[in-house]
């Protein structure tokens, strides 16, 4: 490859944003990324009338307006709200836990009363994380408290981590949040949401189609490349070949399954904590209410990351991984010309409208 203006690894949401950016500022842009298709994690494919979701659900959603209507001009959305479910004690009940899953949960008599001292307590509509639950006095809320940790958050999280309940760091125990209110909606803090009506991987496609934009697939990184600017969206420790040692993940496996009827489960995720080895359960038809005799399911499995065998997906933090990635932080400030962004680069786990935002700064930086 001859030398190359401004060279970026990764068309995921970060690396195609941030070509765009670039591209309309004037510069010339070569974006590569090893895989075989555009759009990274979010990427999407149409299976016969149904919009599957290769890496499992993916839901826009965000409070930032310019990250909004930057990735509007590359697509309409569909006003999609989403909502999820848990299998608890044999019922589909709303999670994040609320008020309606308090009712559908326990006995008319009991769900009354515990309603009553949480409104009591903290007044409607808010969100309590459980400890606070734990601190009231009141032992019925503590009862609450306890059924919602055991039944909710720690089967789900020990399969999610793979970890014992004593690994669990007690901040993370501290955040489970309760709704004291009846609304379902998983994102309902977001002004806006939706899925891209013709899907992620078109709306990146649309991104990406620039005079001043060349896209390259099947075409990993590798040193020899020449460039005089490097944006690099991979994995910053196999950036630096493992130099410090390896930044630790958590990955998953998707199993995909057809089934010859028009609906499986009752909304887009299902979460599972206490019945079988998959934490969720994803219907791909609902994120574009896609219409057909036959659904799409994916079962998703935490497991172990492991190089050269699966991705990478949640980065894992806690203090050896934090000071592990600050080294390679210091490390990349000494390369003048190389930056790093993205949930990889950054070793962050980034919602989409993250990962936009620190593009547009990234660019404000830049431009400077
Ligand atoms: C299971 C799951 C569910 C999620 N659900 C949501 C959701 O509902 N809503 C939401 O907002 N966010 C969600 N996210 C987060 C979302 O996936 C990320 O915000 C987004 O993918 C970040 O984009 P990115 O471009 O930084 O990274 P990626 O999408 O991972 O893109 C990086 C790209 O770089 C390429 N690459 C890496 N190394 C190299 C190399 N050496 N050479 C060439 N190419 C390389 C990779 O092949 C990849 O295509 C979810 C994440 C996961 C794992």
């Amino acid at each position: 490859m001859a030398s190359i203006k401004n060279l970026i690894v990764g068309c995921g949401i970060s690396g195609a944003s941030l070509a765009r950016k670039l591209a309309e500022a004037g510069e010339q842009v070569v974006i590569i990324d090893a895989k075989d298709h555009i759009a990274g994690n979010c990427h999407d494919y149409n299976d016969n009338g149904i919009m599957v979701q290769k890496y499992g659900a993916h839901i826009f959603h965000t409070n930032d307006k310019e990250v909004w209507d930057f990735l509007s001009r590359f697509t309409d959305w569909y006003p999609y709200q989403h909502k999820v479910l848990g299998l608890i004690d044999g019922q589909f009940v709303p999670i994040p836990f609320n008020l309606n899953s308090l009712h559908a949960l326990f006995p008319g008599f009991m769900a009354d009363e515990l309603e009553k001292r949480l409104l009591e307590n903290f007044g409607l509509n808010k969100k309590i994380p459980i400890l606070q639950l734990r601190k009231t006095g009141n032992k019925d809320l503590e009862m609450l408290a306890d059924y919602i940790y055991e039944k909710v958050f720690l089967q789900y999280t020990l399969k999610q981590w793979g970890l014992a309940p004593d690994q669990i760091d007690p901040n993370v125990t501290e955040r489970v949040p309760v709704y004291t209110g009846r609304d379902n909606r998983y994102f309902a803090a977001d002004k806006y949401q939706g899925i891209p009506a013709e899907g992620f991987t078109e709306m990146v496609r649309k991104m990406l189609d620039h005079n001043d934009i060349q896209v390259k697939l099947n075409t990993p990184f590798d040193k020899t490349m020449e460039y005089k600017q490097l944006f690099y969206t991979g994995a910053i420790d196999e950036f630096f070949d493992y130099f410090w040692g390896e930044l630790p993940y958590r990955s998953l496996r998707f199993q995909f399954a057809q089934y010859n009827f028009p609906k499986f489960q009752q909304s887009a995720v299902v979460n599972w904590p206490c019945n079988y080895d998959w934490t969720k359960s994803d219907e791909h038809k609902y994120f574009l209410n896609d219409q057909s005799d036959k659904t799409i399911i994916s079962y998703e499995y935490p497991e172990a990351f492991q190089r050269g065998v699966n991705e990478r997906y949640y980065p894992i933090q806690n203090d050896e991984s934090a000071s592990l990635y600050s080294k390679y932080l210091e490390q990349a400030k000494s390369l003048k010309n190389v930056h790093f962004l993205g949930r990889l680069g950054d070793y962050k786990y980034y919602d989409m409208d993250k990962a936009v935002a620190r593009v547009l700064e990234l660019v404000k930086e830049i431009a400077k």
